[in-house]
Formats: structure tokens, C-alpha cells, sequence
């Protein structure tokens, strides 16, 4: 068996060669005359890569050029070799020892299809060179642009045109990563391929929910650097695809905050009106609501802080992983007993017991159910279980005993690519108190004794939507909606005067006004001078007189940012046991795919949508409030 796969087309190749044309030929035929019955003289570029990568032959077998790997000799100079007819040419260095192993390949037009992969390696520079990247030493360089099979992870390639499929069913219906694989599995999938497979074929031709958000992250990251035009690094070493694409992730996450977003600078007829004054003067005016939506994901226990969490399954960050060994009495700091979340204290202890208990008594089912009435459930067909339960047993259930549920326990890393968790858990974060006399701990008293048992939560994201439904920006709230937040997030999505809106909506403008009236520093207190901040549609008080404003009145249609929080909150049971760099890039992705078709449909509505430029925006103050001065 495994000598036939340096030698193509043996017997079983032949078989599967024969069995995989028999499927292609209805496709195949569309690309020729109705009136020619032989087989087409050449495959299109899909086809012959599709044909060779499935029965792993070269491109010499299929009688074509091809790209898998994309070279056949090494694209560094430094290993040409000169030629011993005329050492003064040099020749590119061919890779050999080529290594060939079974892959299952999931397409969008064939289903699911066992193949080859194959990878080549140059014995000057020592590198491998693999079917989407090439290894040196501990590094994986992508070769540019997105490649049309991509590796979600060792064994298994996924048709870009499938992950194109399952990003636009996530953004358009809030389809989970479950749901596309179940969806995949039952309606997509070629069931004809599974009986003429040979019985000791070793990869799965089913689709799982780790395979779907590998290849989602995967894919995703590529696009993004094809459109920057820069090339994908990844570790090779990393103990998992997860870990591998995690600083990635984190990177663009940290670009994409404040004013990342490509719909940022965002214009268009509806989310901008002209105004005229009597001098002629022409003044744009910009709207904005800013609105808080209650989705998030597990974040550090420690109030405010802001650390990633390198598993869903820690309640503590890297930081303050050492709290992890405490009381979870709020006011002690001794450490718990093994196998418990206390300290011996008997007082402690009872918390314990009774956090135990509530997570088994009805209330808790009744809570769990309402959770569900208002969000998506990630899995359409069994709420609280997966479809990969040995990748998912260990995830918080109330049944468990306390000392098993969220222990800390080593990283299993590949839990955490399915991270969608069971939809509405159990493990929220819990805070109990009881009235009671804390015995040995004085400062204490008589008073309350509090703990926190579950994961604590982000607390909501923040949008920043034009009135057309255009998002500007993201951010995520740790504590509650204070204006304090909503003015933090504006400042970093808005850094200069020129890029504030004039108009910014936002429910709890009267508190946001007060605050920055009695803000102590100058360039604070009127860095929203020019801004109108409404109170509400119709009682609004800002420095312009009414005149300024469209014949004295707003111009304002709430109901397109009330539609994109609507779409948003839709998120809420995908993203809610997301790690924190996950998290953030699938929010960031799902809203650049959603603002690209929305501004393709303004576009094609004749709004005009346009990007003002960034440096236009982001010009510093000083210049621009100096030219805007006369006119104020
Ligand atoms: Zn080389
Ligand atoms: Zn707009
Ligand atoms: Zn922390
Ligand atoms: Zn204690």
C-alpha cells in the first residue's frame, strides 16, 4: 500500500482516478461543445489541480503545469547550482525526497474526497515546501495570496470556495461553526466516494466544527493579507492549529481597534447630509449612533482587567494566574484546599456547597431555557451537546462536582478550536452571599461574606453604526455602560477633531454632557465642542442654531442602526465561549463582510457610498481646528 504513493496510478489511484472523473464528467462537459463526445483535451486549472492533489501524482503524471506544491525547484537564488556543461549558468535547485500523505479534501462541489498530499524539501537550505506554505526551521511562510485548498489542519484541505460558503453563512444567518459543519456533513457531502474507499483509508471524510473554524480563521487571515499584500507567518512548532493562529489573530485584532475598521471612514448620502449656510459655506454632517449590545466572552476575574485569557476554560489571566489558588470568598486571600474553591473554612465551605447545589436545582434549568428564547442556538439540533463530544467533554456542566467543574488543568488546546461551548452553560459568573459570621476573619465582620465561583463575563460590545447601518468600530466593555466607557471608546475611534462626526447619537448623552462639562482638562472638556451629542431625536441642545441643521430639523432614521445591533446580539451563543483573540476577529470579520455587501447595496440603492480619506480624518488638531476656525 504504501509504496504505491510514490508510484501514481497504480491500481487503487487508477480506481479512485476513474471513480472521481465518473463524477466530474457533468461539470467537466460544461466547459465543452454540446456536439463533442470525447473527453476534453484540457482540464481547466480547477479541475487538474482538483484531480491531482486527490490521487497525489505530480504535475508531469497529469500532463500539465500546476502549483502543489507550487514549485518543483527552490525559489531561493542561493541554492541554484551552476552547470557542469558551463558553470557560468546557473540552475534553479530541484526538491526531492517528496513525502506523500493521505488527506481528505472538503469541497463545495464535490463533497468530501479522500486525496494526497504531497511536500518537497531542498537539501541546500533545508527547507520543506508544502502544498500552502514553506517550513524553515521553526517558521511557516504562506506563499502569497489564498491558495484554492486550504489546510485547516494536518489531514485536511478545505476548497477556498467552502470557506467562503461558511464566513457568508455566519455573517449573513449566524450560522455556528456546528451548524455549517452539520450542514455540510448532511447536505453537501458526496456519499457515493465512502464505499469504494479502501477499508483501512485513515482520514475522516466528515467535517468537523474544528476543521470549520480553523479553516474560518485560517481563510480569513490569507484574505487579509493578500488585500495588504503581505505574506502569512505562522509557527510550525506550535502544539496546535489554535495556538498556531493565535498571535496572527491578536495582531490584526490590535490593528482593527480605534480606527482599523476599512468602513471607518465610511460616507454616504444616508449617514451624511450637506448643508448650506446663508454665506455659502458647505458643511457636512455626519451621524453616528453609539449603542451598547449585551454579547461577550469569558474574560480575567480581576475587575478591569483587560489581559487576554489564554483558555476559556482559566478564570484568570497569565498575570494573575496565581489568584486561581485562592478562596473564592471575595474577602479572603488564604488558599482554597485541593480539590475545592474554598478555604477549610466551614463558613467558606457552605458557599461552596450551596453553589453546588443551586447549579442542579430547577431554577437554574428555567434560567438556562430563557437564556436560549432570546439568542441562536449554536446547535440546531442538540442545545448542551456537540457533535464531537471526546473535543467537548470537559466543558463547564452543572452536573459535575465543584472540584472537577473549571479546575485548572492543562491546556488540551484542541477543545478550544470548537469553542462554542453548550449554547446557554452553566458556568456563569456566580456570586453568591449569605449572611453569616465569618469566624477568624475579622475584617470581615458581621458582614456579608460574597464569593464568585463562575467565569466572569465581558460585559457588552459597544458599536458605533452610521445611519446608514455602516459600523465605524467595535469595543468591548468590561464593566457596565458607564459614560465613562462610551467616552473612551470615542476618543480611540475618533483620535483627531477631524475624524469626530458631527453627530453623535447615543441613549446617555445628558450624563455624557454633564461629564464633559466638568472634565478638568481644557483640550478634554471641548473636544467635542463641534459635535452635537442629542439628548434625543426631539429634544436635542447642542452650540448650532436649529438653522444649521436641514431646515431646522434632524434628518435622522434610527431604524438601519437599530437593524445592525438587531444582526449583531445575533452573535451572542457563537461568540459566547470564544477565547478573547477569537472573539475579537470573528466580531471584526463578520463586521467587514457585512460592511462590504452593505456599501455594495448602497452602491447599487445610488447613495453614493464613498471612503473620505484617513488622512484627511486623522490630521492633527491644531491644523485642523486653525482652518476651521473662521467659519466656526
Ligand atoms: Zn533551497
Ligand atoms: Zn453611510
Ligand atoms: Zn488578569
Ligand atoms: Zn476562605
Amino acid at each position: 500500500m504504501s509504496s504505491s504513493m510514490d508510484s501514481p496510478l497504480d491500481y487503487d489511484s487508477t480506481a479512485t482516478y476513474i471513480e472521481l472523473v465518473r463524477l466530474l464528467k457533468p461539470y467537466l462537459a460544461t466547459f465543452e461543445p454540446s456536439y463533442r463526445s470525447r473527453p476534453p483535451e484540457f482540464l481547466s486549472i480547477e479541475a487538474h489541480d482538483f484531480l491531482k492533489l486527490s490521487i497525489g501524482v505530480t504535475d508531469e503524471s497529469m500532463d500539465s503545469r500546476g502549483k502543489l506544491p507550487p514549485t518543483r525547484v527552490c525559489i531561493d537564488p542561493n541554492c541554484a547550482k551552476a552547470l557542469l556543461a558551463d558553470p557560468s549558468l546557473l540552475r534553479n535547485r530541484e526538491l526531492v525526497e517528496p513525502n506523500t500523505i493521505p488527506v481528505t479534501i472538503f469541497t463545495k462541489e464535490f463533497g468530501s474526497i479522500p486525496g494526497f498530499a504531497t511536500s518537497r524539501y531542498c537539501r541546500n537550505c533545508h527547507t520543506w515546501y508544502f502544498p500552502n506554505y514553506f517550513v524553515q526551521a521553526t517558521e511557516r511562510t504562506y506563499y502569497a495570496g489564498v491558495s484554492m485548498l486550504i489546510q485547516s489542519s494536518q489531514h485536511f484541505y478545505i476548497d477556498k470556495e467552502l470557506c467562503e460558503l461558511f464566513s457568508v453563512m455566519m455573517v449573513t444567518s449566524w450560522t455556528s461553526a456546528t451548524n455549517c459543519a452539520r450542514t455540510y456533513n448532511s447536505g453537501l457531502s458526496n456519499e457515493a466516494i465512502q464505499p469504494s474507499l479502501p477499508a483501512t483509508w485513515s482520514t475522516s471524510l466528515e467535517l468537523d466544527v474544528q476543521d470549520v473554524w480553523n479553516a474560518f480563521f485560517l481563510y480569513a487571515l490569507l484574505l487579509d493579507n493578500q488585500v495588504h499584500g503581505t505574506i502569512l507567518h505562522l509557527s510550525h512548532t506550535a502544539p496546535s492549529q489554535f495556538e498556531r493562529l493565535r498571535p496572527a489573530l491578536h495582531e490584526r485584532n490590535l490593528r482593527m481597534a480605534g480606527v482599523g475598521q476599512p468602513g471607518w471612514n465610511h460616507a454616504c448620502n444616508l449617514c451624511c447630509s450637506i448643508y448650506i449656510d446663508e454665506d455659502g459655506n458647505e458643511y457636512v454632517v455626519r451621524s453616528t449612533v453609539t449603542d451598547g449590545i449585551t454579547i461577550g466572552s469569558p474574560c480575567c476575574a480581576v475587575h478591569d482587567c483587560l489581559e487576554p485569557l489564554v483558555s476559556v476554560k482559566h478564570r484568570y489571566c497569565t498575570l494573575h494566574r496565581a489568584l486561581d489558588k485562592q478562596c473564592a470568598v471575595t474577602t479572603c486571600e488564604r488558599d482554597s484546599e485541593t480539590g475545592f474553591r474554598t478555604c477549610p473554612d466551614p463558613e467558606h465551605r457552605r458557599l461552596e456547597s450551596y453553589d453546588y447545589l443551586q447549579g442542579k436545582a430547577m431554577f437554574q434549568l428555567k434560567h438556562r431555557l430563557e437564556r436560549l428564547k432570546v439568542s441562536q442556538t449554536h446547535d440546531s439540533l442538540a442545545p448542551g451537546s456537540s457533535t464531537s463530544p471526546n473535543r467537548m467533554a470537559d466543558e463547564g456542566d452543572g452536573d459535575l462536582m465543584p472540584e472537577l467543574v473549571d479546575a485548572p488543568q492543562g491546556d488540551d488546546e484542541d477543545d478550544e478550536g470548537a469553542a462554542e461551548g453548550p449554547g446557554a452553560d452553566a458556568d456563569e459568573d456566580v456570586e453568591i452571599d449569605v449572611a453569616g459570621i465569618c469566624e477568624g476573619k475579622p475584617e470581615t465582620g458581621n458582614k456579608t461574606v460574597r464569593a464568585r465561583f463562575g467565569r466572569r463575563r465581558t460585559h457588552n460590545e459597544q458599536l458605533c453604526v452610521g445611519s446608514c447601518g455602516v459600523i465605524l468600530g467595535r469595543a468591548t466593555f468590561y464593566g457596565s455602560e458607564a459614560p465613562n466607557g462610551v467616552h473612551e471608546f470615542w476618543m480611540k475611534l475618533f483620535p483627531t477633531k477631524a475624524s469626530l462626526p458631527q453627530v453623535l447619537w447615543h441613549d446617555n448623552n445628558c450624563r455624557m454632557v454633564a461629564m464633559l462639562k466638568n472634565d478638568p482638562e481644557e483640550y478634554l472638556r471641548n473636544y467635542f465642542d463641534r459635535c452635537a451629542l442629542p439628548v434625543d431625536v426631539f429634544h436635542f441642545k447642542c452650540k448650532h442654531k436649529e438653522g444649521d441643521l436641514d431646515d431646522g430639523k434632524w434628518r435622522f432614521n434610527s431604524s438601519a442602526a437599530e437593524q445592525t445591533n438587531a444582526w449583531f446580539g445575533g452573535f451572542h451563543s457563537m461568540v459566547r465561549e470564544m477565547q478573547t483573540d477569537r472573539y475579537n476577529f470573528f466580531l471584526d470579520e463578520m463586521i467587514l463582510r457585512r460592511n462590504k455587501t452593505l456599501t455594495k447595496d448602497l452602491a447599487r440603492r445610488g447613495e453614493m457610498p464613498y471612503s473620505i480619506p484617513r488622512s484627511e480624518l486623522l490630521k492633527p488638531d491644531t491644523l485642523s481646528s486653525s482652518s476651521e476656525s473662521p467659519s466656526d
